[in-house]
């Protein structure tokens, strides 16, 4: 009898007691807006952003309702407009291409790499045709970021980061999100804090925060932010600013700060069960496992494989006979968008030219979640799966 996978993929870990308990104070204190705060009382929100901005060594960090707003309020504030163009990552998810359209820009697409990451020699070929680049380190895999950053800083091109899936990674000792002028994060379920909704974004421009913060719908409070610049950069922004109200509230601020503290022990939790599937599946027939950089400390919440060059229906068969053992593999080849998943040449609302390149790296990708809720036993179980049945498909292929 074959072994079958019983765990659920979508399955978070719950909340912390501490965390919980935190929250309903916030509840029973009935001051949930952040800027509902008792005499004396910072509030959790500011003391969030405080905490945060410590956390990464910057000088000041901003909470807001998501991590889509995040990207969408980093893009305002650096100055994009309407009718501009935004490069960005042909791999990614779509709240990244979103958050453009979102400023009325439009998305110039980079293509991808077999490592997963952005493709320098295509970036460096499309710099001049964009002031701004929304980096999104997507699924985790960080570029050469020196690389990467001398090239957009000698082509003038501004860096705006998508750290979605990289909280607690770093390149070369610098947090990812510290390398561009705006690092922007997550909160929500799926990321590695959870506060079912949520966003933070951090920068050491006192400008850039100015002009976040009003748009985040501060109103004139802006003085109640403990990680915020000082009155003198709202002189001019507090007029020329619209307020896009999209703020973080008390309550999920109360929820991510103890999550915050344990964040190093969960991301090392990660990398425990990423490298037990990842050793299980190395050295599998037509399987590439995707090699990781010594400078990149990242966190593996979620692992991805490549069957390069495989037939559309070898990859669905594969899909087909994991999911019966009970493993959930996503593709990002397919050509309908499902679920979580699409492709740049999806989202029809911008205009993409084709990249067969990076087609062919997508066409490959196969991903799956590591929910902390699965042992590091259950992850050897899921290679051995994936192992079989991929091995068992390659062979009935060749
Ligand atoms: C989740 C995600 C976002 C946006 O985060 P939300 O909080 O869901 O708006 C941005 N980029 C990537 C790559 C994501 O996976």
């Amino acid at each position: 009898m074959s072994e079958v996978f019983k765990g659920n993929f979508t399955q978070q870990e719950p909340i912390p007691e501490e965390a919980i308990e935190a929250a309903v104070a916030v509840m029973r204190s009935g001051r949930l807006h952040r800027y509902n705060t008792a005499p004396g009382e910072p509030g959790e929100t500011a003391l969030l952003e405080q905490e945060f901005a410590g956390m990464l060594g910057a000088r000041y960090c901003l909470a807001v309702a998501s991590g889509g707003h995040a990207i969408s309020t980093a893009l305002r504030a650096v100055g994009v407009r309407p009718g501009d163009r935004v490069l960005s990552n042909a791999f990614t998810l779509a709240p990244v291409p979103g958050a453009i359209a979102a400023v009325g820009a439009t998305p110039v697409y980079v293509g991808v790499t077999e490592a997963l990451v952005i493709d320098l020699v295509d970036l460096e070929a499309k710099l001049r045709s964009a002031k701004v680049l929304l980096l999104s380190h997507m699924r985790g895999h960080i570029c050469d970021m020196d690389r990467l950053m001398a090239l957009c800083d000698a082509a003038g091109v501004l860096v705006v980061e998508d750290c979605a899936h990289t909280m607690g990674a770093s390149w070369n000792g610098v947090p990812s999100g510290r390398h561009g002028a705006v690092g922007c994060y997550s909160t929500q379920t799926y990321k590695h804090v959870n506060s079912g909704e949520g966003g933070l974004l951090v920068t050491d421009d006192a400008d850039i925060a100015a002009r976040a913060t009003m748009l985040s719908g501060s109103y004139m409070l802006f003085d109640r932010h403990l990680a915020g610049p000082g009155i003198e950069a709202y002189a001019q922004a507090k007029y020329d600013t619209p307020n896009i109200s999209g703020r973080m509230d008390n309550l999920r601020a109360a929820i991510l700060r103890p999550q915050l503290r344990r964040l190093e022990a969960q991301c090392a939790a990660w990398n425990a069960r990423y490298v037990a599937v990842e050793d299980g599946l190395r050295g599998t027939p037509g399987l590439q496992v995707v090699e990781r950089q010594a400078a990149e400390h990242y966190v593996g919440s979620s692992i991805q494989f490549l069957l390069p060059d495989w037939e559309a229906a070898g990859i669905t068969e594969v899909l087909r006979r994991c999911s019966a053992r009970g493993v959930e593999l996503k593709w990002f080849g397919d050509a309908e968008p499902k679920g979580y998943t699409s492709r740049y040449d999806s989202w029809r609302y911008a205009e993409s030219a084709p990249m067969p390149a990076s087609d062919r790296v997508l066409r490959a990708i196969l991903d799956m979640r590591l929910p902390l809720t699965f042992s590091v036993e259950d992850c050897a179980l899921i290679a051995r799966i994936i192992r079989a049945e991929v091995s068992a498909v390659f062979q009935a292929q060749a």
